[in-house]
C-alpha cells in the first residue's frame, strides 16, 4: 500500500468489490480518489484536503453541502415517517411538495409525478407521451424524436433517444427514436451565453416529420441546454421555434430539465430562462439539493385530465405507473426543505447575479493550448478540449486530474471539461477555480 491508500484505509478486494458507475474502475482503483465528508462549497477527501466542488456534486448540489435546513427536516423526518407507500395511499407531505414544485413551473405546468431519479422521470415522461395519445385514440403515435448529443439518462427509453454515441453503442435495440441534429455549429463558436445563430437547425425537425409523418410520433425530447454533452445553450429563437413545430404537427414536446430546473439557469426553469413551455418536464437532482434521490415529472393539466377522463371507474388506476420509491417521505421531506430554501436565502437571485463574472472568467480562457470552444449559460460552463492523436477524451481528464491535484473537482466528459459551480459560490472562489482550469490547460504537453 502507497501513503495514499493508507490514507483512505480500504483494502484492495473492498475498492474491487464497487463496480462504479461512469467510472474508468482500473485507474480509479490503483489511484482512487475518495471523498469522505462535504460543508457549503467544499469536499474534504480521505487525505483531509479540501476540494472546491466545481460541478455541484453531479450537478445537484446548488445549495451548498450538508445545509442544516436540509439535514435537519430530513433527519426528523426519518424518524417520524421512515416509509409509506405511494400506491393507493399517501402522506402529507407528498401533496405539499408537489404543490410546492407548481410554484416554480411555467403556467400550466401544476401536475406533478413523482420519480426516485432523472432516468426514471424520463421513462415516466415517454410512457405518459405515448399512453396519452392512446386516450387521445390516436394510437399509432408511439415514435420518439431525441436530438443529437442529447443525455437523457441510462434507461433503454432515455438511452433510446438520447444522442450520445458512447453511451449507446453497447446496449443493442432500444425504443422506437430517431434524431434532430445537435446545435453546435461553427458559428457559434466561443458564443457568449446563448449563440446567436442556429435557430434555422428546428427546422429539421420539420424534415423528420415530413418522412416519418406526425400521426407515428408521440413526443420530441430535448434538454433546454444539454449539459452531459459539454453545456450547449439553445441558439436564439430556436426552442420557440421547435415549440412551433410541434404544435402545428401535435406532437408533445418534453424538456429534460434534469440539470437546468430549480435554479442553476438563474431562473426557476429552463422553460422560463428561455420562454418556451413544454408540455411534459423532467427533474431531479437539484430538487433535493442530491441529498436523496428524487425526481419529478411535471405535465400539463390538459394531459392529467386526459387520464381522468378516459380512466374508466373512478375506483380504477388511471395510469399503471410508479416506483416503489415515488414521493418517498424523505425525498420530499429533502425536497421542500431545498425549494424552502431555493426561495428564502433568494439563491436563484444569487446565480444571477454571480453567473456575469463566472461568464467573463470562463471566457477569458479563450486562447488557451488545445481549447477549441467555451460556452456558458447562467452557472453552467464547459470547455472543448482538442483531441490528443486517436485519443479524444485523455486531454479532459488529465486537465480534470491537475485539478484535483490543485484541490478542485472538475467535470471530465467526452472531449470536454465541465464546469455547474454551487449557487453559493463566492466571487474568489470562481477566479480561483477558473485560474485552476488554465493553469491545468498550460501543464499539458
Ligand atoms: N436527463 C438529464 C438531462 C440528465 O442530465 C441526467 C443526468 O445527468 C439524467 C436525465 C439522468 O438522471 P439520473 O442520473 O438521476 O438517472
Amino acid at each position: 500500500m502507497n501513503e495514499k491508500q493508507s490514507a483512505h484505509g480500504l483494502s484492495q478486494a473492498q475498492l474491487d468489490s464497487f463496480w462504479m458507475p461512469y467510472t474508468g474502475n482500473r485507474q480509479f482503483k490503483q489511484d482512487p480518489r475518495i471523498i469522505v465528508s462535504a460543508e457549503g462549497n467544499y469536499y474534504t477527501d480521505a487525505d483531509g484536503r479540501k476540494i472546491f466542488d466545481g460541478l455541484s456534486g453531479l450537478w445537484t448540489c446548488g445549495a451548498g453541502h450538508s445545509r442544516p435546513e436540509i439535514t435537519e427536516a430530513v433527519s426528523k423526518q426519518i424518524k417520524q415517517l421512515d416509509y409509506s407507500p405511494s400506491f393507493q395511499f399517501g402522506h402529507p407531505k407528498a401533496f405539499e411538495l408537489a404543490h410546492k414544485i407548481t410554484e416554480f413551473m411555467p403556467e400550466g405546468l401544476n401536475r406533478v409525478f413523482f420519480t426516485g431519479s432523472g432516468s426514471e422521470s424520463v421513462e415516466t415522461a415517454l410512457k405518459i407521451a405515448r399512453a396519452y395519445w392512446r386516450k387521445k385514440g390516436m394510437a399509432s403515435k408511439t415514435r420518439f424524436i431525441g436530438r443529437a448529443k442529447g443525455y437523457h439518462g441510462v434507461n433503454f427509453g432515455g438511452l433510446s433517444v438520447g444522442g450520445i454515441s458512447a453511451n449507446r453503442t453497447l446496449y443493442g435495440q432500444g425504443i422506437d427514436a430517431i434524431h434532430m441534429p445537435h446545435t453546435m455549429i461553427e458559428e457559434n463558436l466561443f458564443s457568449v451565453g446563448m449563440p446567436q445563430k442556429g435557430a434555422y437547425i428546428a427546422d429539421e425537425l420539420e424534415s423528420l416529420i415530413a418522412i416519418h409523418d406526425a400521426s407515428n410520433i408521440a413526443a420530441v425530447i430535448v434538454e433546454p441546454l444539454a449539459g452531459s454533452a459539454g453545456v450547449i445553450p439553445p441558439p436564439q429563437g430556436y426552442l420557440k421555434r421547435l415549440r412551433e413545430i410541434c404544435d402545428k404537427h401535435n406532437i408533445l414536446l418534453i424538456f429534460d430539465e434534469v440539470i437546468t430546473a430549480f435554479g442553476r439557469m438563474g431562473s426557476k426553469t429552463g422553460a422560463e430562462a428561455f420562454g418556451v413551455i413544454p408540455d411534459l418536464m423532467t427533474t431531479a437532482k437539484q430538487l433535493t439539493n442530491g441529498t436523496v434521490p428524487m425526481g419529478a415529472v411535471i405535465a400539463k393539466q390538459e394531459i392529467y385530465d386526459t387520464f381522468m377522463a378516459e380512466g374508466g371507474p373512478e375506483y380504477m388506476m388511471e395510469i399503471p405507473h410508479g416506483y416503489t420509491y415515488s414521493a418517498h417521505p424523505v425525498a420530499c421531506a429533502a425536497a421542500l426543505a431545498t425549494l424552502n430554501l431555493l426561495q428564502e436565502d433568494k439563491l436563484i437571485e444569487r446565480v444571477n447575479s454571480i453567473s456575469p463574472h463566472f461568464q467573463k472568467l470562463i471566457h477569458s480562457l479563450k486562447g488557451s493550448q488545445y481549447v477549441s470552444d467555451i460556452r456558458d449559460y447562467g452557472l453552467t460552463g464547459a470547455l472543448t478540449i482538442a483531441p490528443a492523436p486517436g485519443e479524444p477524451a485523455l486531454r479532459p481528464y488529465q486537465i480534470a486530474m491537475k485539478c484535483w491535484e490543485k484541490g478542485f473537482y472538475v467535470r471530465y466528459g467526452g472531449d470536454t471539461i465541465q464546469l455547474g459551480l454551487p449557487f453559493t459560490t463566492e466571487l474568489n472562489e470562481i477566479d480561483n477555480v477558473i485560474n485552476a482550469v488554465g493553469d491545468s490547460i498550460n501543464e499539458l504537453s
